[in-house]
This record gives structure tokens, C-alpha cells and sequence, in this order.
């Protein structure tokens, strides 16, 4: 007879029966023993910005083919999707996209989803409508924004973004954000080596004292188009070494199990950082993340090449009893952890791109 070691034993007892749907209301467990926690929500494929390493210019340029407005979910669809969503555990609910606040009357979705019990609802954006929308966003129950800044030298920022927005626009937006009570705002840098590690003791210098926070982000090799080499990645391990030497750092305890970011404060009190090591120090076993895209379908993982399609159900008139068995099965079939055997063959695979799964 097979002698099952105690800890594989243990591990196999963790694996969900995929053939035994939970009752309805029952927590999803995946493949690996996930429970779902976080629903992304992508509301527009369109950005502003043209960021280098997110939608490259030479490949979303005037010709390329965005979704056109029909193909989009409604925000009714939406909150179907996202009712049923809460109901099997999800807490968390971020609006992404593209640029988010480019869709039209994106408050009023807002408005939508914050009427769902339990569930915290926030927004990343790359901050430059903020000044003209937060105050309308808080009205409608945003609970938080994650604004994105990757320089703080108006020159490298400009590049960065490729559409010539200045820093100031930014931080104009961060400071919006925080005038209506959107906070605490993250910020989100994404290190790209070689091109803004420059600024990253400037930008930890910036932000200290500022009750926001700061969170490095390692470039990621999301999508197919934005060229990406392991040599352009700069590990988290030294974005903290760099600001330690400036700014002595300590780590501190997560807020909650499978939070992305690795958290560090200033020992001298001036705040907290964060580092998102989904390169070096992948994250898969406690990822609890799903992802709804522009049109509607379903995505388990940030790196998939493809995804469960809700729109057409939504459309041929599925009950939610159907839609719910649905999306129970795709959570319950899951059995994703790119970061954790990315190589550089899966680097190069053709992956859907971030502005449209969402980040
Ligand atoms: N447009 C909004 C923004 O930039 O905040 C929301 C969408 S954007 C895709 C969400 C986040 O993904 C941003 O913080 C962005 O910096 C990050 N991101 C995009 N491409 C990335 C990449 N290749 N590696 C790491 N992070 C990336
Ligand atoms: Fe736009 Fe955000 Fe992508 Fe930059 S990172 S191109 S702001 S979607
Ligand atoms: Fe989650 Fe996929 Fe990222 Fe792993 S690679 S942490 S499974 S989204």
C-alpha cells in the first residue's frame, strides 16, 4: 500500500471536488485551496496615457482596434456579476481598467456597487481626472483611490507616460483624492531598471510624511506588447536596500492573508511603503484575485491567455442560478500560478493585455 506523507495528505484533503458545486451562498475554494476575495473589474480598454510599459505607442496607436461601446458591459451587467460575486465571498471590489475614469458616468457605477453589503470599493487610476471627479466619486461610496506615478522628474515622466502629462497633473490628482477624504492613497510606481530607478529615493523621499502610500512595483511581463526582459526588473530586495540606507526601514505584518504588498515602515515615523515582488517573489499560493474584462469575460489569473465568457450568457438572458453555477465552476477549476513557473519561453507567450483584463 501507498503511504501518503501527513502533509501531502493534509494538502490533498484541501483540494475542492470540482464535480460538488457549493450551495448557493457556500464559499469557492480552487484547485489549490483559494478562496475568492478580490473582484477586479476592467471598464474601459482606453487610456489617456500610453504608459511604455503597459500600452506601448508603436502597437495602441491610432489604429488599433479598442472595443467599441457595445461590446462593453453595462454597468447593470456589472452589478449582476458583482452581486453574485459578493455573495460567494468576495470583500474587495477594484475598478480598473485602461483608465477608469474615462468611462462615462463611472460615479454612477460606483454608486451601484457601493450599495452591495460588506464589500470596500476602490479605484486605481492614473490620477489626472481626479481633480474634476473625486469629490463626485466620494459622494457615490468610493471608499479608496490607487493613483499611479512613476517619476517624479517631469522629463522621465513625461517619456513614461508617452503623452506628455507632467508630474504636477498628478499630483494635483493625488492631492484631490485627499482633500475629499479618498484616503489612504496608495501610490503605485512601477520600477522599470535602467529607465525610473533613478527616482526612487526621491519619490520615498516625497511621500514620507504624507500619510500616503508609496508601493514599488516590480515590471511584469503582462500582455505581448511591451517588450519585457527579466533585465529590466529590479528586485524589491533592492528598492528596499536603496531606501533603507536613506531611511532606515523595519518590516511590518500584513493587514490580511495573500495581501499583495510586502509592507515596510520608517523607523523614524514618517510612514509606510510597499513593495509588490510578483517577479521575485511570486505570490500565487494565497492569490485570490479575479478578474472581469471590459467585455465581459471571466479571467483567473493576470497572465491568462484567455477567459470564461459571462457576456454571453448575460445577454442570452441566463437566470442567476445559471450564472452563479458558472462562475462557481470557473473559481472552482482554477488552478493558475504564473509567477510562480514563469520562464522566459512563457514570457513571450501571447497573454491578454493588462489595459484590457485590467490591472
Ligand atoms: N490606468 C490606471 C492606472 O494606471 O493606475 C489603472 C489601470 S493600470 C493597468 C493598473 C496598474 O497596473 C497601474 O498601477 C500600472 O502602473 C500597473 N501596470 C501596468 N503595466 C504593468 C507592468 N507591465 N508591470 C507592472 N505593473 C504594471
Ligand atoms: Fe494607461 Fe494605466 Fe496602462 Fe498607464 S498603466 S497606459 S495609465 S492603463
Ligand atoms: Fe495570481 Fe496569476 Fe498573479 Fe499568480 S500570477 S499571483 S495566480 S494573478
Amino acid at each position: 500500500m501507498k503511504v501518503i506523507p501527513i502533509h501531502q495528505a493534509a494538502a490533498a484533503s484541501l483540494k475542492p471536488d470540482p464535480t460538488r458545486l457549493p450551495a448557493p451562498g457556500e464559499a469557492l475554494r480552487d484547485r489549490r485551496g483559494r478562496s475568492v476575495h478580490d473582484l477586479r473589474i476592467s471598464v474601459t480598454d482606453r487610456c489617456n496615457f500610453r504608459c511604455v510599459y503597459c500600452m506601448p505607442r508603436e502597437v495602441f496607436d491610432d489604429n488599433y482596434a479598442f472595443l467599441p461601446r457595445r461590446e462593453l458591459l453595462s454597468f447593470e451587467e456589472i452589478l449582476r456579476v458583482a452581486r453574485l460575486f459578493v455573495a460567494r465571498g468576495v470583500r474587495k471590489i477594484r475598478i480598473t481598467g485602461g483608465e477608469p475614469l474615462l468611462r462615462k458616468d463611472i460615479d454612477r457605477l460606483i454608486g451601484m456597487l457601493a450599495a452591495l453589503d460588506g464589500v470596500e470599493i476602490t479605484l486605481t487610476t492614473n490620477g489626472v481626472l481626479l481633480p474634476r471627479l473625486a469629490q463626485r466619486l466620494k459622494d457615490a461610496g468610493l471608499h479608496r483611490v490607487t493613483v499611479s506615478l512613476d517619476a517624479l522628474d517631469d522629463a522621465l515622466f513625461r517619456r513614461m507616460n508617452d503623452a506628455d502629462f507632467p508630474v504636477e497633473k498628478v499630483l494635483e490628482g493625488i492631492a484631490a483624492a485627499k482633500a475629499v477624504g479618498l484616503g489612504p492613497i496608495k501610490i503605485n510606481m512601477v520600477v522599470k531598471r535602467g529607465t525610473n530607478d533613478s527616482d526612487i529615493e526621491a519619490m520615498a523621499a516625497h511621500f514620507r510624511h504624507s500619510g500616503h502610500i508609496l508601493r514599488f512595483i516590480e515590471f511584469m511581463d503582462v500582455g505581448a506588447s511591451n517588450g519585457w526582459k527579466m533585465d529590466e526588473v529590479l528586485p524589491s530586495r533592492e528598492v528596499i536596500a536603496r531606501i533603507d540606507r536613506l531611511f532606515p526601514l523595519e518590516p511590518i505584518d500584513p493587514n490580511y492573508e495573500g495581501e499583495v504588498a510586502e509592507r515596510w515602515r520608517y523607523k523614524d515615523g514618517a510612514g509606510e511603503i510597499g513593495v509588490i515582488s510578483s517577479v521575485t517573489q511570486a505570490f500565487c499560493a494565497t492569490c485570490t484575485r479575479i478578474r472581469l474584462s471590459t467585455e465581459g469575460k471571466l479571467y483567473t489569473c493576470l497572465f491568462a491567455q484567455a477567459g470564461h465568457d459571462l457576456r454571453a450568457l448575460l445577454r442570452e438572458g441566463a437566470d442567476d442560478t445559471r450564472l452563479d453555477t458558472t462562475i462557481a465552476q470557473v473559481w472552482q477549476q482554477r488552478d493558475d500560478r504564473y509567477s510562480e513557473i514563469r520562464t522566459a519561453a512563457t514570457a513571450a507567450a501571447r497573454k491578454i493585455e493588462m489595459s484590457y483584463i485590467g490591472g
